[in-house]
This record gives structure tokens, C-alpha cells and sequence, in this order.
């Protein structure tokens, strides 16, 4: 669904105000050696009820039909990386994180789709998340994720108010958003990520405060907040009138960080914040350029510099896994050059930012408002955050 980039646990917690207690792992970094973020897990499942009008991810609202020989397909591909029956020649490594996205995975059958997941080989502490619709969540569909390691939702929320909503395209209430994490809570998951979308056309700096406030009065742990973007090939596309402002996109930005902040959850890449301990591990295994499987229609995979993508739609995906053959569409190898500046690109959106020396110094001194030391290391400010690119352009790998 739409963050579009995602842990058996607890007995319910009422959902107050106040964040959840910081869980009891380790504070949350990029910077730990890749083998202990560990072995990363992404599969998608590309159907939706209805495509958003901003939305260019490979999803499909026509393939219903298809659900059952995909989830088959989806099986078949799981089973095959599990056992190293697939290219790699290899078993694929334990999961540490896993990450069922789209696309909208609770639109699926969920004793179906968890009949799927299960065969992931996975660590028991794995961070486990699936992505929903909260028009879709009830709490038996909680509890049959959960009944094989699901610990973590994330919920598309992406507005409190309904008139924005309607303008996203989007099709949910505001109401069965509180009735989504109210059954997070009755299934004994304390673990949940609300997805917002600022920048909408119609929507007012009091509708963007309003949105951050709702969060906070959920008790969502982690936060996800982007800015809309206006992708080639989407509807929002061809109506300039709709189009996001850049200014008003940054006071939003600075009113949820301030709320956001004010509340306990902490700014830890530029479009996340978390309850300390509540930071999402997946995103961390693709921050430190770590290894990853995908599995599905259009899902992308890294193994040790070799990145793959497999094809885009569930139909020819289906049919190349019934045909015995790999779903991979193409691959790149990434010389160790690459591999390097992609990184410090990445961490350079991260809380650790980038080591010193991957800047000039005059460079440092010429962005000083983007960008300041910490130690031996660069973060960008919060003007910087909002103009990562900028400073990513002069990274030195
Ligand atoms: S719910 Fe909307 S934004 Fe999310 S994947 Fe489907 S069409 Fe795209």
C-alpha cells in the first residue's frame, strides 16, 4: 500500500495518547555491521480495490481473477529461493525482517495469504509486517497473521480529514482508521506504522495538524509522512491545478516534525519517526545496503551487489512460475564504487548520517544550513532534510 516501502509479541495495549513503551532491542541504527540488521524479506501482492489517483507502484485493479494462481505462484517462488532451487543455487539465508506490501495484502484471503508467508524461512525474533487498507482489517484477520509471527501493520492512513482523503483518490474513512488500530490492539499487536500523505490539493496547514494530531491520539509507535509526489503515468499527472506547492510541502514537513517530535517520536530517516525502539528494522536492511529477497510481481532483490527485479505484472508472473522458470526480469551488477555512494546515499537521509570525509570541506562550509558535523560524522539539519538532494549530488563515495 502505500508507504510504499516494511515484527508474535504482545498482549493488548489500550491505544492512549502517549506513545507505547520503547521496545527492548537496541537503539535503532544504520550504521550496525550489515550482517546483524540481517537478511531482509519483500514480497508484494500487486492487487487493490481501486488505484489511487497519485499512485504509480505496480498495482492493478482488474486481476481479482488471478489472486488464487498468484498466491500459488508466490508459493512456488518462496519455496524455490528457500531450498536454493532457484539461480542463486543457494538456501536462502533466515529472515530478520519481512515485509508484505503493494499493493494491498489484507485484500487477499488472510488464511491464504499466511498459508503463503509461513513458508518464508525466517529467525524467531523477525520484524514482521504486513501492510492494510483499514477499510479491510477486522480483528480475525489480525489474529490469523499473527498466528504465524506477524507483529508489526501498517496502515495506510494518509489523511484525518475526509475531504483530503477524497482528493488522494483514497476511498477509506477517517473513523475506520480508529476502528483499524482499535483491532490492532484487540488482536494483542502493539506494534503498528501509520502511513500520511501531506500535500494534497485542497487540504489547509489546519487539515495537515489535525492529520499529525489524530496520529498521536492513536498511539501509533512509528510514522510514516511524505509529501505527494506527482509520478508520470498517474492521473494526478495530468491535472497541474492539483499539484503540490513546494512551500506549503515544507511547513507541513516542519509541523509534523515539531508534533511528531513534541510527542516522543523522533525524526530517524526524513520521512520517518518512531517511539525509540520502534524504529522499522526493514527499512534498515535497504538503508545499509543489505542483502534482500523478493518475491512477486515487480519485486525487486539485492544479493551481494547483484540487484534483480522480477516482471511487472501478476499475469506474466504467473506464467513464468507455472512454467517452471524464474519470474526475474533483469539484473545489474553494482561495482564496489556504486555500492558505496548508494549507501552514503541512503544513510545520508538517516538520524547517522554520513561519515565526515564524505564531503568536501568546502562543501560543508558552502551548505552549513543543510548539513552539520555530529562527531565524526555529517547530519543534515532539518532544512537539509528537505533538501537532501542537493547535498547527495556532492557525496563522495
Ligand atoms: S492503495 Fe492506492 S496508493 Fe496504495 S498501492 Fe493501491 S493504488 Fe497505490
Amino acid at each position: 500500500m502505500t508507504s510504499h516501502v516494511s515484527r508474535a509479541d504482545a498482549a493488548p495495549q489500550p491505544h492512549a495518547t502517549a506513545p507505547h513503551a520503547p521496545a527492548p532491542h537496541t537503539p535503532w541504527s544504520t550504521l550496525a555491521p550489515v550482517a546483524e540488521i540481517g537478511f531482509g524479506v519483500y514480497v508484494h501482492v500487486p492487487f487493490c480495490h481501486h488505484k489511487c489517483d497519485y499512485c504509480a507502484f505496480a498495482t492493478f485493479t482488474d486481476r481479482a481473477h488471478l489472486i488464487d494462481r498468484y498466491l500459488a505462484a508466490l508459493k512456488v517462488e518462496i519455496e524455490r529461493a528457500a531450498t536454493g532451487a532457484d539461480s542463486s543455487g543457494a538456501a536462502s539465508p533466515l529472515a530478520s525482517t519481512i515485509f508484505v506490501g503493494g499493493g494491498t495484502p489484507s485484500l487477499v484471503d488472510p488464511q491464504a495469504l499466511v498459508t503463503v508467508l509461513d513458508a518464508i524461512p525466517r529467525r524467531d525474533d523477525a520484524e514482521f509486517t504486513i501492510e492494510c487498507n483499514p477499510d479491510d482489517v477486522t480483528v480475525d484477520m489480525l489474529r490469523t497473521f499473527r498466528s504465524i509471527g506477524v507483529n508489526r501493520i501498517s496502515l495506510g492512513m494518509q489523511s484525518a480529514r475526509e475531504h483530503v482523503l477524497l482528493s488522494l483518490g483514497r476511498t477509506h474513512t477517517p473513523a475506520n482508521v480508529k476502528r483499524a488500530v482499535d483491532a490492532i490492539a484487540d488482536a494483542g499487536l502493539d506494534n503498528f506504522n501509520l502511513d500520511v500523505i501531506y500535500g494534497g490539493a485542497g487540504e489547509s496547514l489546519a487539515d495537515w495538524k489535525s492529520t499529525i494530531e489524530s496520529v498521536i491520539a492513536l498511539g501509533a509507535p512509528h510514522v510514516s509522512a511524505y509529501g505527494l509526489t506527482v509520478e508520470n503515468g498517474t492521473a494526478l499527472a495530468d491535472q497541474p491545478d492539483r499539484h503540490p506547492d513546494d512551500d506549503d510541502q515544507a511547513d507541513k514537513y516542519d509541523i509534523a516534525d515539531d508534533l511528531l517530535a513534541a510527542s516522543g517520536r523522533m525524526n530517524y530517516e526524513i520521512s520517518n519517526w518512531a517511539v525509540p525502539g520502534r524504529e522499522c528494522r526493514h527499512n534498515a536492511v535497504y538503508w545499509s545496503g543489505g542483502d534482500y529477497a523478493g518475491f512477486g510481481s515487480a519485486a525487486h532483490a539485492h544479493r551481494g551487489g547483484r540487484r534483480s527485479w522480477n516482471v511487472r505484472t501478476p499475469d506474466r508472473y504467473i506464467e513464468l512460475i507455472e512454467s517452471g522458470k524464474s519470474a526475474e526480469s533483469s539484473h545489474e551488477e553494482l561495482d564496489d564504487r556504486t555500492r558505496r555512494l548508494e549507501r552514503l546515499q541512503l544513510q545520508l537521509r538517516t538520524r547517522d548520517g554520513v561519515p565526515r570525509e564524505a564531503l568536501a570541506d568546502a562543501d560543508v562550509e558552502e551548505m552549513s544550513e543543510l548539513v552539520q558535523p555530529h562527531g565524526d560524522r555529517l547530519v543534515l539539519t532539518r532544512a537539509g532534510r528537505l533538501l537532501a538532494n542537493e547535498v547527495s549530488l556532492r557525496l563522495r563515495a
